[in-house]
């Protein structure tokens, strides 16, 4: 018997039920193909179909207009960070960057191997547990572009609400978020995501790019990671990431069965709101960021004492809530409720923390 557990895991994250049965359904015989999505030539009409019908599909659920590109990349969310500046700031220029805790510096550590990024804003000073409101933001004049984290999978924050920069491009990773919520893509010059937290398996990377920022790589810049080749390439200048598109079609096929972004954000809201009620209701748990800022999808919480957390855990699994350990650098717990957690799935958290504190407190 298949036995199915409440996965909480920040990423590579659980995967909707559906979605993993229709993969395991079709995977020997894709089609009447008689073969496996996997093992089909990226450039066959099959495939093609494939990673039309993902694309289509994820431009629909983000309302992606044209004027933008979607570009199915490999390298992670990492990658970015790499290929953002290669693609987007010239030599000698500057990038701004907002400080939000551990992958916003992750992005201006890599920035920095390729020119300058300054830091606008930084919430180093109250240990990450808020977004710099944007009144705060020293932005660099002429600079290349704005880079957010817009959710900050160890910390637990998120912006809800878009920064405004202008006429410079604003660049976002969205790896934690993206299709949680509704956006205003045109708002952005990039946004990208690391699949393996709420769109797919890992191993593809997620890429909207506006139409003028291609072409404009720097000449040492990896063709790999160039927006303006992959785009004229349709994201195929090397063999793209064939079984993560299918599954991240799959994905987007589930998420508009469901009623599309704006339905599942309005599960993913009542999922946080039930989790943090839970949270505050008694001073047991402990969240320690603003309220305002407070992540839908990643919820950071802590015990009373940290050596409760091995118990925790353990008492959690055997209830079958599965990868609640907090980011080492950050301790404690911490539950993702990406768009394949369901509300049961966080009644069952919440029933079992209130039982916990009962013979804990
Ligand atoms: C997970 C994550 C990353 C790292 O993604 P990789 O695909 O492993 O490079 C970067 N940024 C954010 C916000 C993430 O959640």
């Amino acid at each position: 018997m298949t036995r199915r557990v409440w996965n909480f895991s920040p990423g590579p994250a659980a995967l909707p039920e559906p979605v993993l049965q229709r993969a395991q359904a079709e995977l020997l015989d894709w089609h009447g193909t008689g073969m496996s999505v996997m093992e089909m030539s990226h450039r066959g009409a099959d495939f093609m179909s494939v990673a039309a019908k993902a694309e289509a599909d994820l431009r629909a659920l983000l309302g992606i207009p044209s004027g933008y590109r979607v570009l199915f990349l490999q390298g992670g969310a990492q990658g970015q960070n790499a290929a953002v500046p290669l693609n987007l700031l010239p030599p000698g220029g500057t990038a701004d960057y907002v400080d939000t805790g551990h992958w916003a510096l992750r992005s201006i550590a890599e920035a920095r191997r390729y020119g300058n990024a300054s830091v606008a804003a930084s919430a180093a000073d109250r240990k990450y547990t808020y977004i710099p409101r944007q009144d705060a933001w020293r932005l660099t004049a002429g600079a290349a572009y704005v880079h957010v984290t817009t959710n900050e999978t160890i910390g637990g924050v998120e912006y809800h609400w878009t920064p405004s920069t202008g006429d410079v491009p604003l660049v976002a990773d969205m790896s934690s978020h993206i299709l949680s919520r509704r956006i205003d893509v045109t708002r952005f010059g990039v946004i990208y995501a690391g699949a393996q937290k709420n769109i797919g398996p890992a191993g593809l990377t997620v890429v909207i790019v506006r139409d003028d920022l291609l072409g404009r790589a720097r000449p040492e810049c990896p063709s790999v990671l160039d927006y303006g080749a992959q785009a004229r390439a349709d994201s195929m200048l090397n063999t793209p990431a064939t079984f993560g598109i299918y599954l991240a079609g799959l994905t987007f096929e589930w998420l508009i069965a469901q009623g599309g972004v704006d339905a599942i954000e309005r599960v993913n809201v009542a999922k946080a709101e039930r989790l943090y009620a839970e949270i505050d209701r008694s001073g047991f748990y402990r969240n320690p960021v603003d309220r305002e800022d407070r992540s839908r999808v990643n919820v950071p919480f802590f015990l009373p004492d940290e050596r409760l957390d091995a118990p925790f855990l353990a008492a959690a699994a055997e209830r079958g809530l599965m990868q609640l350990k907090g980011h080492r650098a950050v301790g404690g717990m911490r539950a993702s409720l990406y768009n394949a957690m369901p509300m049961a799935g966080v009644e069952a958290l919440c029933d079992f923390m209130r039982e916990f504190e009962r013979t804990h407190a």
